[in-house]
C-alpha cells in the first residue's frame, strides 16, 4: 500500500465506509473537484483516491468521465459471489486448522455487535457489520492473500446488494453467524464449509433481486458525515487477530 496524505486517507476511508454502508449508492456521481474541495485536497490527490477505490472494485473512473460508484452488471455479480463462495469455504477449513480459543470469542462479541445494530434497526451499520464478520473471519486463516481477496469481495457484494437487492436488506442472517461459529468450535471443517457455502448462497439470493434504486443524493452532506465520524473515531477496520507464522 503507497503512503498517502492525511487527508487523502480520511477521504479514501469516509469514501469506501460510505458505499459500503450504502449511503453512496451505485452510479452516484464522485466528481474529483468536489471531493478535492471537501477534503481540501487537490485534485490529484482526489483523482489518487478514487483509483485507489477503482483498484478495489467500488468506483468506476474512466478518463474524461465523471468517476461513480461502481455498477456491477448481473453477469459481474454473479462472478463475484462464485468466486467469494470458494474463497470463503478455504477460509473457514484454514481457520479451523488454525484455530486459537480467542477466535470463538472475538466473533461471539462481533455477533453481539450485529444483534444490538439489527435491534436499534440501524441498517447502515448492520450491513457494515455483516461484511465485517466475514473479513475477521478471513484474517483468522492467517493467510494475508485470502483475507485481502475477501474483503474486497465482500466490499462488492455489499455495491451488488444495493444494486439488486431489497431497499434496506442487510447482508447476512446473524443467526446463521452464530451457527458458523458453532461449527467452527466444533472444527467441524465438513460442518462449517457446508454452513458457510448455504449462507453465502441465501446472502446470493437475497443480493439479486430487484431493480437498481437511484443513485441521486447530497455527496457533501454524505461525506461531511463519514468524514466526521473517521476523523473522530479513526475507524478503521481493526482484527483482533494475531500473527500467524507458517512453518511450511
Ligand atoms: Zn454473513
Amino acid at each position: 500500500m503507497s503512503k498517502s496524505s492525511p487527508r487523502a486517507e480520511i477521504a479514501y476511508q469516509a469514501l469506501r465506509q460510505a458505499i459500503i454502508e450504502q449511503a453512496l449508492l451505485p452510479g452516484a456521481k464522485l466528481p474529483e473537484d468536489q471531493i478535492g474541495a471537501h477534503f481540501g485536497m487537490s485534485r490529484t490527490l482526489a483523482r489518487a483516491t478514487l483509483a485507489r477505490l477503482q483498484a478495489e472494485g467500488l468506483v468506476d473512473a474512466r478518463p474524461k468521465r465523471t468517476a461513480t460508484v461502481a455498477q456491477p452488471t448481473l453477469e459481474e455479480a454473479r462472478d463475484i459471489f462464485e468466486v467469494r463462495k470458494a474463497l470463503e469455504r478455504e477460509a473457514v477449513a484454514l481457520t479451523i486448522k488454525r484455530w486459537r480459543p480467542e477466535y470463538g470469542a472475538a466473533l461471539e462479541g462481533h455477533v453481539r455487535e450485529e444483534n444490538a445494530a439489527k435491534a436499534r434497526r440501524d441498517d447502515r451499520v448492520s450491513i457494515r457489520l455483516a461484511g465485517e464478520f466475514h473479513i475477521k473471519l478471513a484474517a483468522m486463516s492467517g493467510n494475508k492473500v485470502l483475507q485481502r481477496a475477501l474483503a474486497e469481495l465482500v466490499s462488492r457484494c455489499s455495491l451488488i446488494l444495493a444494486l439488486y437487492g431489497r431497499p434496506h436488506s442487510s447482508e447476512c442472517a446473524v443467526n446463521e453467524h452464530s451457527q458458523i461459529i458453532a461449527a467452527l468450535r466444533k472444527k467441524d471443517i465438513a460442518g462449517a464449509t457446508r454452513l458457510m457455502e448455504e449462507h453465502v448462497g441465501s446472502v446470493e439470493r437475497r443480493a439479486l433481486l430487484a431493480d437498481a434504486p437511484s443513485a441521486d443524493l447530497d455527496l457533501d452532506a454524505v461525506l461531511s458525515r463519514y468524514a466526521r465520524t473517521i476523523e473522530a473515531s479513526n475507524a478503521a477496520i481493526s482484527l483482533p487477530v494475531g500473527r500467524r507464522k507458517r512453518s511450511s
